[in-house]
């Protein structure tokens, strides 16, 4: 058997009258890449936010590091958000476009008041070499660079604080099909060099089918 890092059982959550999640369930095995499909609306980001707690669910728990997550405050989250981690879709919305690529990686940082700043330099330059991105990035902006590169920046900002688990939430669906591969590969190595567990969001299986240790399937909010 594999060691869990997170279950979720019977998660329940609406979105006004919208039932988006409906007793759903799932274990995710550590160090393992899990990917979850289904068609586009049957609530994959729904679980992925909920799991992160940008959204709390209505009903259901979350056990992660022995604790249930689902039902926590955000000041007692607080201290377990460095843990889990979520890369998002569209690095053009996610990253904030008015702070340079050095302020967005550190940011993390800064939240949890870790290092000097000298330091979190060092680190972020570490962080952006590591994914691929050349030292003279830290001072630019996210809108000089392509729609790859952006993700290898909000790939380097989920790593900042040593996550265990990376929610990865359709990390190359908005990227070209020439460039996907590069960043899949990346992800990829990652996981390995860093034993991370991934949560793989995707409506297509064929993104996920060669990469997954195991597959959860969604529809309709189940
Ligand atoms: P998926 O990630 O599988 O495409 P989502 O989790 O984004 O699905 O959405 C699940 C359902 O919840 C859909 O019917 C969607 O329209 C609805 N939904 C998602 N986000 C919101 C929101 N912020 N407000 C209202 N309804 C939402």
């Amino acid at each position: 058997m594999d060691d869990t890092i997170l279950s979720a059982q019977g998660l329940n959550l609406y979105y006004g009258p919208t039932h988006a999640l409906k007793d759903v369930s799932i274990d995710i095995p550590e160090k393992k890449v899990t990917s979850l499909i289904g068609p586009s609306g049957c609530g994959k980001s729904t679980i992925g936010k909920s799991i992160v707690r940008l959204l709390k669910p209505t009903g259901g728990s979350i056990q992660f590091n022995g604790k249930n997550i689902a039902t926590l405050s955000q000041r007692k989250m607080r201290p377990l958000r460095p843990h889990i981690q979520m890369v998002f879709q569209d690095p053009a919305e996610s990253l904030n476009q008015r702070q340079s690529i050095g302020q967005i990686v550190a940011e993390p940082f800064v939240i949890h008041r870790m290092g000097t700043p000298a330091a979190r330099r060092e680190w972020v330059r570490g962080l952006l070499d590591r994914v691929g991105m050349p030292d003279s990035a830290i001072d630019r902006f996210p809108f000089e660079f392509s729609g790859g590169q952006r993700q290898r920046i909000g790939i380097a900002r989920a790593l900042t604080l040593n996550p265990s688990l990376i929610i990865l939430d359709e990390p190359v669906s908005a990227l070209d099909v020439s460039v996907q591969s590069q960043v899949l590969n990346l992800l990829l190595e990652l996981q390995e060099e860093r034993k991370l567990s991934y949560l793989f969001i995707a409506h297509d299986l064929a993104v996920v089918k060669h990469i997954s240790d195991r597959v959860a399937v969604m529809y309709l909010g189940k």
